[in-house]
C-alpha cells in the first residue's frame, strides 16, 4: 500500500505529466491538482487519493488513446525510415515520411555502384512501395527548407506541413571544409546519384585515355582518394580490383600498368577509429593491391588537374573523390545554440533537441554527448537504427502517459572490407580483431542483412556469387546524366 506522500507526489507527477503532453487538458488536469490536500490540512483518506491518482491517469491515457497526433518525419535514411515502419499503422499516429529522393539510399554499398559492381536500382528501394498498405503513413517527395519553431510547422517546396511532434532524420553532407575549389572540382559520394557520377566519370575518363595524348592519359588514368576512413579504403580497394580484374580486358588497348590510384588521409593511420591492427591490416592490404597509400597527407587546393598538398607537394589527376568527412545536414531554422561544431543537433538522451518540447533528432544529424562518448556515438547506420527504436517504443509510452526511456548506446564494434577475401573487423565485446577471408563473410552477410527487400537481397547476393566467381563487372555502363526539357540538371545533392 503507497503512503500518503507517494500518492500525492504521483498525483501531482501525473497532473505535470498530462500539462507537458496534453495542453488542451491542463485545465482539468489543474483542478485535480487542487483537490489534492497539503499536509497541513486535515488527513485525507489515502484511498480517496488512489482514486485521484487512478482517474487522473486513467484520464489522461483515454484521451491519448483517442487522440491522433501528427508526426512529421523528415528523412527517410536508416533512422527516419525505421521510425516510420515502426510506427506503421499505429492506432495513435497519423506520420508524414519527407525526403527528397522517393527511394530510401543504403549507403553502405555506394562504392560498388560507383565501381561498377551493382545496379543503383540493388540498394534503392522506393518509399511508396514499403508503405503500400500503410494506414497511416504518408509519403512527400520534397525538399524541407525551413523549420518554423514557434509555429510548429515546416516549410517545403511543396508547402507547409504542421506538427505535433517533429523528428529530424536528414542525416550528413559532405564536409569540404570550407573549401569552395575542392568543393566544385572534386567528386562526392553521398547519395546514389554521386555514386553514378562517379562511375560515369570514371569509364568516361578510361573512354577519353584511349585517344589521348601520353601527358593527358597519365591525368585520366591517376585517380585520387582523399580521406582514409571506412569510404576510401573501400573505393580504393574496389578500384585496384577493378583494375586488375577487368579493365585490361575492357579496354586492351590502355596499359594498365600506367594507372595509379592514391588514397590519402590527413592523419597518421587509414580506418582511425578502428584498431591499431585492422588500420595496419587494410594499409597492407590495399598496398597489395597496388594502392598508393600516403598518410599524413594534408590537401590544401585542386584546380582540376593539380592536387596541391600542405607540404607543397603536386600529384596530377582529373580525377579526384572526397571522402575526407562528413557534417550534420541541420536544415534552416533550428537556433544556432542548438547546433554543434560539428553541425549536429545537440540532444538529451531522449533524443529531443535541446530547449525544444516537441523536436527530436535521430541518426547522424543527431548529437547525443555522454560521459563515454562525449563527442557523441559513431556515425553508423546501427546506431541510427537503435536511436529510432528507441524514440518508437518513447512515442508508444507517450501514448501510454509512461515515463521516457534514455537512450542506452550499445557498441556492437566495427568492420571494412578492401576487396576479395580481404576485410578488417574490430569486436567491442569480446574485445576482439581479425581479418581475412571469416571477417569478409561477416561484412558479407551483415551488409546483405541490412539491405531492404527480399528482391534486392537476392539480386546483391546473386551479383556477389557471380563476380567472387567470374572476376568480372558486368556494369560497366556509360549513361549520361539526367537532364529535363528545361535543362535543369536532376540532382540529388
Ligand atoms: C559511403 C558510405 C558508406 C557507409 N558505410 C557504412 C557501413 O558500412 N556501416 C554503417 O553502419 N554505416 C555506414 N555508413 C554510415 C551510414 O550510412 C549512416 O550512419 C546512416 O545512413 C545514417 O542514417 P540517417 O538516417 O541518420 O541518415 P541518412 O541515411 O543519410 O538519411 C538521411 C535522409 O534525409 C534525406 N534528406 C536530407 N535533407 C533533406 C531535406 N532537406 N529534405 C528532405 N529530405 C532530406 C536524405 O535524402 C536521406 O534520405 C556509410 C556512409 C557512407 C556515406
Amino acid at each position: 500500500m503507497k503512503t500518503k506522500d507517494e500518492l500525492n507526489k504521483e498525483i501531482l507527477e501525473t497532473s505535470v505529466k498530462i500539462q507537458e503532453n496534453y495542453p488542451e487538458l491542463s485545465k482539468f488536469a489543474d483542478e485535480m491538482t487542487i483537490t489534492i490536500p497539503s499536509d497541513e490540512k486535515p488527513v485525507i483518506n489515502a484511498n480517496i487519493l488512489k482514486e485521484y491518482s487512478d482517474s487522473l491517469q486513467g484520464v489522461a491515457t483515454e484521451y491519448a488513446k483517442h487522440s491522433k497526433k501528427h508526426i512529421v518525419i523528415i528523412g527517410a535514411g536508416f533512422a527516419g525510415l525505421k521510425l516510420a515502419r515502426t510506427l506503421n499503422n499505429h492506432p495513435n499516429y497519423t506520420i508524414t515520411l519527407i525526403d527528397k529522393n522517393n527511394y530510401h539510399q543504403f549507403q553502405p554499398l555506394f562504392y560498388q555502384v560507383a565501381m561498377a559492381n551493382l545496379d543503383a536500382s540493388n540498394i534503392s528501394f522506393p518509399l511508396r512501395n514499403i508503405f503500400h498498405k500503410s494506414k497511416n503513413v504518408n509519403i512527400r517527395i520534397t525538399d524541407v527548407t525551413n523549420i518554423n519553431v514557434e509555429k510548429n510547422n515546416i516549410e517545403t517546396v511543396n508547402g507547409n506541413f504542421s506538427y505535433d511532434y517533429l523528428v529530424i532524420a536528414t542525416g550528413a553532407v559532405t564536409n569540404y571544409f570550407g573549401n569552395e575549389a575542392i568543393e566544385q572540382k572534386t567528386y562526392p559520394m553521398k547519395s546514389t546519384f554521386e555514386a553514378l557520377q562517379i562511375r560515369n566519370t570514371l569509364l568516361q575518363h578510361f573512354e577519353d585515355a584511349l585517344t589521348a595524348n601520353t601527358a593527358k592519359k597519365k591525368k585520366l588514368l591517376s585517380v585520387v582518394i582523399v580521406g582514409g576512413g571506412p569510404t576510401g579504403v573501400e573505393l580504393s580497394g574496389a578500384l585496384a580490383e577493378m583494375k586488375t580484374d577487368t579493365l585490361p580486358f575492357e579496354y586492351p588497348e590502355l596499359n594498365f600498368a600506367e594507372m595509379n590510384i592514391f588514397l590519402l588521409e590527413g592523419s597518421s593511420k587509414l580506418l582511425s577509429a578502428m584498431s591499431e591492427a585492422s588500420s595496419q591490416k587494410a594499409k597492407e592490404y590495399l598496398q597489395k593491391l597496388g594502392v598508393t597509400v600516403l598518410l599524413n597527407t594534408v590537401v590544401k587546393g585542386y584546380n582540376g588537374t593539380q592536387l596541391l598538398m600542405q607540404d607543397a607537394s603536386v600529384i596530377e589527376s582529373t580525377f579526384v573523390i572526397w571522402a575526407a568527412g562528413v557534417k550534420g545536414n541541420v536544415p534552416h531554422g533550428v537556433h544556432p545554440d542548438f547546433i554543434s561544431k560539428s553541425n549536429q543537433l545537440k540532444t538529451d538522451s531522449y533524443h529531443r533537441v535541446i530547449s525544444t518540447n516537441n523536436i527530436f533528432a535521430l541518426g547522424d544529424v543527431a548529437l547525443m554527448e555522454s560521459d563515454l562518448y562525449p563527442r557523441g556515438f559513431p556515425q553508423l547506420a546501427s546506431v541510427a537504427i537503435d536511436q529510432s527504436k528507441n524514440l518508437a517504443n518513447n512515442f508508444l509510452r507517450i501514448v501510454e502517459n509512461k515515463d521516457l526511456i534514455p537512450f542506452k548506446y550499445v557498441n556492437k564494434g566495427s568492420m571494412a572490407t578492401v576487396g576479395r577475401n580481404k576485410a578488417v573487423v574490430d569486436l567491442a565485446h569480446p574485445r576482439l580483431s581479425f581479418h581475412g577471408f571469416f571477417a569478409w563473410l561477416i561484412w558479407m552477410t551483415l551488409h546483405l542483412f541490412l539491405l531492404i527487400g527480399f528482391k534486392n537481397r537476392l539480386i546483391v547476393f546473386i551479383n556477389w556469387i557471380y563476380k567472387y566467381f567470374t572476376h568480372s563487372q558486368s556494369l560497366a555502363l556509360l549513361f549520361p546524366p539526367l537532364i529535363s526539357k528545361n535543362n535543369r540538371l536532376i540532382d540529388d545533392k
